[in-house]
């Protein structure tokens, strides 16, 4: 039967035999053989990599431009040019206020023209207006 005094005083003796045969047994650190390289890349075969995601794109970024006379856009004031917007019949425009900046407008930042969800399949001029303007938030 094993107790805890007997196990206490073998510890000490079989830490010292397991070094021992370690020592004996095994090569020093710097005769060991470096590992070989793989001899082609057909032995340890690498996965292709996955396809890319293919990116959406939006139907209306290049749809075509929203002409003034299109009926939505008659109906919203639109205008290509903001500046060009009837202020007499929409005293909310503000000076400054533009398609590029409303939180409408999906266009990238800089781009000349791009989609707004008011006219589905077309896109705005970045420099146009119309009375739905809603400031994006900065
Ligand atoms: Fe331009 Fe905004 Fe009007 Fe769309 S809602 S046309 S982005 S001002």
């Amino acid at each position: 039967m094993t107790t805890r005094r007997h196990f206490i005083w073998l510890l000490p003796a079989s830490g010292a035999a397991l070094l021992s045969a370690c020592s004996e047994s095994a090569p020093p650190p710097s005769a060991a053989p470096p590992a070989a390289a793989p001899a082609s890349s057909a032995e340890y075969p690498v996965p292709a990599p996955a396809p890319a995601p293919e990116v959406a794109q939006t139907p209306a970024a290049t749809g075509p431009m929203l002409e003034a006379s299109d009926p939505t856009a008659a109906a919203l004031g639109y205008v290509a040019v903001a500046a060009n917007a009837d202020k007499a019949k929409y005293p909310n425009f503000v000076e400054g206020s533009a398609c590029s900046n409303c939180t409408l407008y999906q266009g990238a930042i800089g781009s000349e023209a791009g989609p707004c969800p008011l006219f589905p399949g077309k896109q705005v001029a970045a420099a146009g207006w119309c009375a739905s303007y809603v400031k994006k938030a900065t």
